[in-house]
């Protein structure tokens, strides 16, 4: 197949992991007779310094004409001090706004060779741990009117969704545990706020239109406990922007590394941004010392839901674990009898392996 892809480095050790991740995708087009083509824009402190803004309308409109776009990561010191409106971080929320995602996908699994870096008790991890949890990105909390009273002592933030919102996140949860292992669990807060009400009838109602998935409800207070106890009985969780936003640190929190962690961003067509879960990493930058796994497996994401390419991400992630099953590791996730190499070498045992 062909397919037009937008690469945004970004900044600090963004250009260096996304050049693993192309490295990687080139070798799956070689292997299996695709033709990949790439076009790299600037993006966050990257695009303020070649053009005074953290995201241009041309690089925005490269993004949606293309078939799916890989970022790195944005932001770090250099820009601390440009005014609020224009930082690095503001061109990765216009760009999610602009490209339509309203979906954030966020896998998390243990990989076995690296089940040390788990805070968990070893008797938890010992069932497999494969969680896809899909957080809605554009409404809740973070979107809603905010007040604050004039003597700055009482303040207001409003939660609100509407049912198409909440169907069309939905819509990808239940089509995805169709894929995965058939299960759904959709995360709320009904005993207590109308929006999750609004949220739990949604889902029910679609519930019905998928009878093969077997759904079910929990409050996000358990979920969280949940989380940390029996992370094994989760396959697909669905939940609003908030509780998204802390139940999926939880789930990086679980796998252990920052740096292994990819995600996916959806909408409504198959065209998706895909990036690794951490930052810019100003602290090892140009050190050629970054862990490019992340960014890889947000590559293996991209082939699998932008692209339809499911061998081609089976391939990405089983090559992934091969490298660690020799025994390679970048230094954040070195231990004791591994074999220390930098994000280059990282980014050419990959890519050998595929
Ligand atoms: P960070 O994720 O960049 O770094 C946290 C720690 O993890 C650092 O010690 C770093 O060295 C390490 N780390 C992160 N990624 C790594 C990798 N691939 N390999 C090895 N080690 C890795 O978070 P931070 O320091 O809080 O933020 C730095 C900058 O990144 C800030 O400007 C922040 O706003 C920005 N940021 C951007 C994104 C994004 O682009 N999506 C996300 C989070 C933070």
């Amino acid at each position: 197949m062909q397919a037009h892809l937008v690469t945004l480095p970004g900044d600090y050790i963004g250009p260096e992991i996304i050049a693993q991740a192309v490295k990687v995708l080139e070798a799956v087009a070689r292997r299996y007779g695709h033709r990949f083509t790439f076009d790299e824009r600037k993006l966050g402190g990257a695009s303020i310094d070649a053009f005074g803004v953290p995201l241009t309308e041309e690089t925005l409109a490269a993004c949606n004409a293309a078939d799916a776009v890989l970022m790195g990561s944005v932001g770090g010191p250099k820009w601390d001090d440009v005014e609020p409106a224009r930082r690095p971080e503001k061109g990765l929320l216009a760009l999610r706004k602009g490209m339509g995602v309203f979906a954030n996908l966020r896998p998390c699994t243990i990989h076995p060779q690296l089940a040390g870096a788990c805070p968990l008790r070893a008797d938890i991890i010992a069932k497999p741990i494969d969680i896809m949890i899909l957080r809605e990105l554009t409404g809740d909390i973070y979107f809603g009117k905010r007040w604050r009273a004039e003597d700055r002592k009482a303040a207001t933030d409003e939660m609100a969704y509407s049912e198409m919102e909440v169907e069309r996140l939905a819509r990808i949860g239940f089509e995805m545990a169709k894929k995965r292992r058939g299960k759904l669990c959709s995360v709320d807060k009904a005993n207590v706020l109308e929006c999750s009400r609004l949220w739990r009838e949604t889902v029910q109602r679609l519930a019905a239109q998928y009878p093969e998935v077997e759904v079910t409800y929990m409050y996000v207070d358990n979920a969280a406990m949940q989380l940390i106890l029996r992370p094994s009985q989760f396959d697909v969780m669905i939940t609003g922007n908030l509780f998204g936003d802390i139940l999926s640190d939880e789930s990086a929190a679980i796998a252990g590394s920052l740096g292994m962690m990819p995600s996916a961003s959806l909408g409504s067509g198959t065209r998706g941004l895909y990036e690794p879960i951490h930052g810019s990493a100003p602290d090892i930058a140009g050190k050629d010392i970054a862990n490019p796994l992340g960014t890889i497996l947000s590559g293996a994401l991209l082939l699998r839901h932008s692209l339809g390419l499911d061998a081609e991400a089976a391939a990405i992630e089983r090559a992934v674990s091969g490298v660690l099953d020799e025994g390679y590791r970048t230094a954040d996730i070195a231990a004791p009898g591994t074999k220390t190499v930098g994000c280059i070498a990282m980014g050419d045992l990959v890519a050998a392996r595929i």
